[in-house]
C-alpha cells in the first residue's frame, strides 16, 4: 500500500508510464515495479500533479528538475540494485529516484545542494515511509563520514568524473554518472575492478542540469 495524496487516482497512470518506459528499452522487471509504485505526483508542485506520469523532466524550483521518468529507469537499472546495497545519490532534487532506490530495498545516502529541495524530499520521503539518510551540501566531495558505497549515482552532468567519488566505492562498487559539455552528456558506468583498477563504459547521451561544486562546475 502506497502512501499520499491522490494515489489511488493516478494509479492506472503509473501503470501506464511503466509500459512506456519498457517499451523505450527498460528491462529490469523490479525497476518497472518501482516505476509503477513509487507516486511521481508527489514530488512535483499540485499545479503539476496532472503532468506527473507524463515522461518528462518537470520543474522543482530552484532551477531544477525532477528528472524525466525513463532516465531514473535507465540509471536505476545501469547500477543493478540489489537489496541492502549501499547507495549514495548525488543531487536528490525532488527525491523521487530516492524513494526508487529506497523501494529496491537499498540503504541509501542522498546529498542535495539546494536547501529548499533538500528540505521539501525530506518532508515528502518521511511522508511516504521511506528513511533515507539526507544532507544538504557539495556531493561533488561525495558523502565520506559514510564510505564507502556499493553503488553511487550522480543526478547531474558533470565536467569530469569525480575522483572523490571514485575513491568512495568499494571493489566491485559501480558509479553512474553524466559526463560531458553542459548541453549533452554521455551517461557513464564505472566499475571498481580492484583496488586501483576500473573499467569505464560509455552508455547513451542525456541531458542534465550541471552538477555545481567544488569537483564539478563553477
Ligand atoms: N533524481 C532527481 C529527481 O528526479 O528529482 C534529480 C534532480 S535534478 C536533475 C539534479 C539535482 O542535482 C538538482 O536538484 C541539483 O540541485 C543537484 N545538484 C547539482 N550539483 C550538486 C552538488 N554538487 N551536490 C549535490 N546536489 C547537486
Amino acid at each position: 500500500m502506497v502512501k499520499g495524496r491522490n494515489n489511488r487516482k493516478f494509479s492506472s497512470r503509473r501503470k501506464k508510464l511503466a509500459e512506456e518506459v519498457k517499451n523505450k528499452g527498460i528491462q529490469d522487471d523490479r525497476v518497472l515495479q518501482a516505476i509503477e509504485t513509487v507516486p511521481r505526483h508527489i514530488f512535483v508542485d499540485s499545479a503539476l500533479e496532472n503532468r506527473a506520469y507524463e515522461d518528462s523532466a518537470l520543474p522543482i524550483g530552484c532551477g531544477q528538475t525532477i528528472s524525466q521518468p525513463y532516465t531514473v529507469a535507465a540509471q536505476t537499472e545501469h547500477l543493478n540494485v540489489q537489496k541492502g546495497d549501499k547507495v549514495l545519490e548525488i543531487g536528490t532534487g525532488s527525491g523521487y529516484q530516492t524513494a526508487i532506490l529506497c523501494f529496491l530495498g537499498a540503504d541509501v545516502y542522498s546529498v542535495e545542494r539546494h536547501e529548499p529541495l533538500y528540505l521539501k524530499a525530506r518532508d515528502i520521503l518521511k511522508e511516504l515511509g521511506y528513511r533515507p539518510q539526507l544532507k544538504c551540501g557539495d556531493g561533488t566531495v561525495g558523502w565520506s563520514a559514510y564510505a564507502p558505497y556499493n553503488k553511487i549515482v550522480v543526478t547531474a552532468g558533470a565536467p569530469v568524473v569525480p575522483e572523490d567519488l571514485i575513491s568512495q566505492l568499494t571493489v566491485g562498487g559501480i558509479l553512474i554518472v553524466p559526463v560531458g559539455g553542459q548541453d549533452v552528456q554521455t551517461m557513464t558506468k564505472i566499475t571498481r575492478t580492484g583496488e586501483d583498477s576500473f573499467e569505464q563504459e560509455q552508455l547513451k547521451q542525456f541531458k542534465f542540469v550541471p552538477l555545481i561544486g567544488e569537483k564539478g562546475w563553477d
